[in-house]
């Protein structure tokens, strides 16, 4: 059982308010694995004031020195992968496979923005009067609030803590309540790095409270937030009202089209895999398949012939495909979805319900498939977030594109194809901003830049080099003798 606390100016605080949150196990709501601290706006505000001071001294080492240190942090998570696994299967469902990789992912963008404090930061440029010396140069912002969903609670922490430290800013991070255990041990490791007290913060609690604390307070300079639209919009009004910096990555309703010429057996399993996978709660998860007319037939009796081969279990069974959704609000908003589904006329192919039986005690799901669904409904309409996944026939590409098209969000999207005019015809149309050709709807390597289009993101790109455009503030520089 893990009493989590608040990490914050290098130490582990209780939580002045005593008020604490009891986390169980998704898969076993019996199990508590522990309990989190739920901090006070006053404890949000001693994270903010540490993070300004720590600031001053953490921006002026070198890219190098500050690199050295994200090197240890990788290290040291590197030597925790299994633990750290683990409370992720535990807290959040997550199969013990992905959980492995999310971790790794982890060490992999720990040691990417590492490096990335050895690499030159400006330009150079021509000056007319050719005697002067004119380039840019990128500063830090100052104080970062890193506000994170509980989906991917080891990946998505790092690729914003990591480059906002690494570009010389102090971090107050608030993890998503279903997250918080794993983020106190995710802490734990980090804190072994050796970081100077106060460069990092953790403090959990209501969003209500410690994130709304963060978004609008005025020694908070940049604000990288992950999670629903609804949340984001309070995020971008606050940091608009007070003309801080602000990052959003949102939702998504993630279309996968299959063409007449695709490998069906390829597809299949591919879009099966991304609606599966993480139960669906992935923001990157393929929630509609848009198939052509000529082989809707074939493709949906492969998809259901692997569908039906799909076992739920526990997410700690090493070869878990298909474990728990997150929480019982989660599983209640699922059904939900699917029951509304089923009104609206989609039919339903497979699942749609909680098993029972030994798994009946968690908050499971079976893996659920619907055909006739209408393009406009809900369920194609809305995140479920959710193992569900919605067959939509379409007459020909430029049908499936329009559908494929015809949502708020554009986050990923890919198609089954082996033909290049449609590839092409496909790249010029479709409105996303993660795309597959022949691969499933999804995030990107560590070193690439990741975000969507329209609803899905806000401003600069995550990930890779494209990160410092939101961790930095570009300045222009003229030396003249
Ligand atoms: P959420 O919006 O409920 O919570 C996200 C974070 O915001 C949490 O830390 C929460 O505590 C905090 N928060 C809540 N109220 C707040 C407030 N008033 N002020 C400031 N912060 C507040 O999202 P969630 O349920 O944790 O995550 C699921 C959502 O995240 C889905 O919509 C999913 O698509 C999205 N997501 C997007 C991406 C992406 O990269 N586009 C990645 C993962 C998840």
């Amino acid at each position: 059982m893990f009493h989590a606390k608040l990490y914050i100016n290098g130490e582990w605080l209780d939580g002045a308010s005593g008020e604490k949150q009891n986390r169980s196990n998704p898969a076993n709501l019996y199990e508590t694995i522990g309990e989190y601290t739920l901090a006070t706006k006053e404890e949000a505000e001693l994270a903010i004031t540490a993070a300004k001071a720590a600031s001053k001294a953490w921006r002026s080492l070198s890219g190098t020195s500050r690199g050295e240190v994200l090197f240890r942090a990788a290290q040291q998570l590197e030597n925790e992968i299994a633990d750290i696994a683990n409370i992720v299967c535990r807290e959040m469902g997550k199969p013990v496979g992905e959980a492995i990789a999310e971790v790794k992912r982890g060490v992999a963008l720990l040691r990417y923005y590492a490096g990335e404090g050895m690499r030159a930061l400006g330009e150079t440029y021509p000056a007319s009067d050719g005697k002067s010396l004119l380039y840019t140069n990128r500063v830090p912002l100052g104080v970062i609030g890193a506000i994170t969903p509980w989906n991917f609670p080891v990946a998505i922490p790092i690729w914003k803590i990591a480059p906002a430290l690494i570009y010389g800013n102090a971090v107050v991070w608030k993890p998503a309540d279903p997250a918080s255990i794993t983020a106190f041990r995710l802490m734990q490791v980090l804190e072994k790095a050796g970081f100077p007290k106060g460069v990092i913060n953790m403090v959990t609690g209501k969003g209500s409270i410690v994130g709304q604390t963060i978004i609008s307070h005025p020694l908070v300079d940049g604000i990288t937030f992950t999670g629903s639209n609804e949340v984001g919009k309070l995020v971008a009004r606050a940091a608009v009202e007070r003309g801080a910096k602000y990052q959003l990555e949102m939702g998504g309703k993630n279309p996968t089209i299959v063409a007449a010429d695709a490998d069906l057996e390829k597809a299949s399993a591919l879009t099966l895999s991304a609606a599966m996978r993480s139960a669906g709660q992935k923001c990157t998860a393929t929630s509609r398949v848009i198939v052509e007319q000529s082989v809707l037939e074939s493709f949906t009796a492969l998809l259901l012939q692997k569908a039906k081969e799909i076992r739920l279990s526990d997410p700690l069974e090493p070869d878990c495909y298909l474990g728990p959704v997150v929480n019982e609000n989660q599983q209640r908003s699922i059904l939900a979805a699917i029951e509304q589904g089923v009104r609206d006329g989609a039919r339903l192919l497979i699942g749609g319900k909680a098993p029972e039986g030994s798994l009946s005690n968690g908050c499971f799901i079976e893996p659920t498939i619907f055909d006739r669904v209408h393009p406009r409904s809900e369920l194609a309409q809305h995140e479920i977030f959710g193992p569900v996944l919605s067959i939509i026939p379409a007459d020909d590409l430029e049908q499936a594109l329009e559908i494929a098209n015809d949502v708020e969000f554009g986050l990923s999207a890919s198609i089954f194809t082996k033909d290049i005019d449609r590839m092409f015809t496909f790249l010029n149309r479709i409105e996303a901003g993660l795309i597959k050709i022949n691969g499933e709807t999804a995030g990107v390597e560590p070193h690439a830049p990741f975000g969507g289009m329209k609803r899905s993101s806000s401003h600069s790109r995550e990930q890779g080099r494209a990160a410092i455009e939101f961790f930095t503030a570009l300045q222009t520089i003229s030396i003249s003798t």
